[in-house]
C-alpha cells in the first residue's frame, strides 16, 4: 500500500484540486466540490435501494404460517418470581456500563467527525503519510479504549458477582487486548486503503466500494480460522452417543456436517451457547463445552437450531448483505467527507490528508452504530426461522421450551427487555417470545402445548 516511488513521492491530490469544471484544463480551485459526486450519489442510491429491497424481500418476517394460533409471550408463566427478580436485578446493573460505553463511542465518533480536535491532534504526528495514518489509528484507538477500559472492568465485576464470568483479571485483560488488537488491525487496513485510494484516484468511491465489499466477505470467511482460535481452543466432539445422534440428525436434515466442534468456553464463562460461523470451506457448527452439561435432548435442540442457520445459509447471506452495506458505506464516506460543512468542521480538507484517519474512524463508527438496530431487527427474524427449523426437525416443543428456560436461567437473560434494550441489543427474540413461538408451533401441529 506504500507508494512505489517511496514515501510521500506522490503528492496528495486533494479534491480541491479537481473541480469537474476545471479539472480538464488542469486549473486548481481550492474549496470547490469533489469530482464524481453525482456518480457516487447515484451509486449510493442504487446500491442502497438494492440492499434495502433484498433485505426487505428475503427477511423471513413471519416465522410461522398465518394460520398458526398466536400465543402471547408471558414470562410469568415459565419463570418463578425469584427468577424474574434475578433477571431484572442483573439487567439493572449491567445496563449503565453498557449504555455509558455506547454513549462514549458515539460521542467520540461525533467529536472526530464534527470538530477539528482529531485533525489537530493527528496533525502533530510526523513521518511519511502512511505512517501518520497508522499512528493516527493507533492514537485514536488507545484514547477511546483507555476511556472504555474502566467501564469494561465495571461490567466484568457484575458478571462475576452473578457467577457468569469465571475469568481472572489477567485473562480478562488479555482477551480484551486481543480483541482490541484484531479490531484495530482491521480498522488500520481500512483507513490506510481509503487514504491511499484518495491520494491516487479522484473518484475513489468506486474502488473503495469494491474493496469494502471484498474485505467484508474475506473477513467473514476467514473469521473462524483466523480469529476464533485466538480466543478459544476447538476440538471435535468426543465420539459417543451424543455425537452420533447429532450427526444423524444433520444427515436427516440434509445438511452436510463433518463434525461438531466444542469450544473451551468454560475457562471464561458459565453461559451456554452455540453458533455457526464461516461459509463454504470454513463453515463450522460450534457448541460451548458449558452446553454439554445440559441433557442430551436439549443439546440436540440447540444444534437443530444451528442446522437451521446452516441450511438457510444465514452466515453467507448475512455476509453478502453486510458487504453491500459496507459498499454503500464507502460511497457515503466519499459523499459526506466531500461535503463542505464536514471538511470545514473537521478541519480535514480531503481524505487524502493523513489527518483524515480520525474523521474516517468517526464516520465509520457512527454508521456502524446506526446500522446496529437494523441488523438486530433482521437478525431476530432469522433467529425465529432457525427456531422453527429446530421445531420442524425435532417435533419436540416440550424439550425446546425446557432448553429455552435453561438458557434463560444460566445466561441470566433479560426476560422483559424494554424497547430501547430490545432495539439496541437484541439479536434474538426474547426467551418468552421464543417459548411462545414453540407453543404456537405446537398448536399448529396438533401437539400438546409445552
Ligand atoms: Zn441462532
Amino acid at each position: 500500500m506504500t507508494s512505489p516511488h517511496g514515501p510521500d513521492a506522490s503528492r496528495p491530490r486533494d479534491h480541491d484540486d479537481a473541480d469537474p469544471a476545471t479539472a480538464g484544463n488542469g486549473a486548481t480551485a481550492p474549496g470547490t466540490a469533489a469530482p464524481g459526486l453525482r456518480a457516487a450519489g447515484w451509486a449510493l442510491a442504487v446500491l442502497g435501494a438494492a440492499t434495502l429491497a433484498i433485505t426487505a424481500f428475503t427477511t423471513p418476517w413471519r416465522a410461522l404460517p398465518e394460520q398458526a394460533p398466536p400465543v402471547a409471550p408471558d414470562a410469568a408463566r415459565d419463570f418463578t418470581a425469584e427468577q424474574l427478580a434475578r433477571s431484572a436485578a442483573f439487567d439493572a446493573v449491567v445496563g449503565p456500563p453498557a449504555y455509558l460505553s455506547l454513549g462514549l463511542t458515539l460521542v467520540t465518533a461525533g467529536v472526530l467527525a464534527a470538530t477539528p480536535l482529531g485533525a489537530r491532534l493527528l496533525g502533530r504526528l510526523k513521518g511519511p503519510w502512511w505512517l501518520r495514518v497508522l499512528l493516527g489509528v493507533l492514537a485514536v484507538t488507545v484514547a477511546v479504549e483507555l476511556l472504555r477500559w474502566p467501564l469494561g472492568m465495571w461490567q466484568e465485576t457484575h458478571l462475576r458477582d452473578y457467577g457468569l464470568s469465571v475469568q481472572t483479571w489477567p485473562a480478562w485483560a488479555a482477551d480484551r487486548v486481543k480483541g482490541i488488537g484484531i479490531r484495530t488491525g482491521l480498522t488500520a487496513v481500512m483507513v490506510l486503503a481509503v487514504v491511499a485510494l484518495a491520494r491516487r484516484v479522484q473518484r475513489w468511491w468506486l474502488p473503495a466500494a469494491l474493496g469494502a465489499f471484498t474485505l467484508t466477505v474475506a473477513a467473514s470467511f476467514a473469521y473462524p480460522v483466523l480469529v476464533e482460535p485466538v480466543f478459544n481452543d476447538f476440538r471435535p466432539m468426543a465420539a459417543g452417543q451424543l455425537r452420533d445422534d447429532l450427526l444423524a440428525m444433520a444427515a436427516r436434515d440434509g445438511v452436510p456436517v463433518e463434525d461438531v466442534l466444542v469450544a473451551d468456553a468454560s475457562r471464561r464463562t458459565t453461559a451456554l451457547n452455540a453458533y455457526v460461523s464461516g461459509f463454504g470451506a470454513t463453515r463450522r457448527i460450534v457448541v460451548y463445552d458449558t452446553l454439554l452439561r445440559a441433557p442430551a435432548d436439549e443439546v440436540e435442540l440447540v444444534v437443530a437450531h444451528e442446522l437451521g442457520h446452516a441450511e438457510s445459509g444465514d452466515v453467507l447471506y448475512g455476509t453478502l448483505v453486510g458487504g453491500l452495506g459496507a459498499a454503500c458505506g464507502a460511497c457515503l464516506l466519499y459523499l459526506v467527507s466531500s461535503a463542505r460543512t464536514v471538511r470545514r468542521r473537521s478541519g480535514v480538507p480531503s481524505l487524502a490528508d493523513p489527518r483524515a484517519a480520525g474523521l474516517i474512524m468517526g464516520l465509520v463508527s457512527l454508521a456502524t452504530g446506526l446500522s446496529g438496530p437494523v441488523q438486530n431487527l433482521v437478525s431476530r427474524q432469522v433467529e425465529a426461522r432457525a427456531d422453527v427449523h429446530a421445531l420442524d426437525l425435532t417435533r419436540d416443543p416440550a424439550t425446546f421450551a425446557a432448553m429455552q428456560k435453561r438458557l434463560a436461567i444460566s445466561n441470566i437473560s433479560d426476560l422483559s427487555p424494554d424497547i430501547v434494550e430490545y432495539v439496541l441489543y437484541a439479536s434474538h427474540p426474547s426467551i418468552p417470545e421464543r417459548i411462545a413461538l414453540a407453543r404456537s408451533w405446537a398448536a399448529l401441529n396438533g401437539l400438546p402445548e409445552p
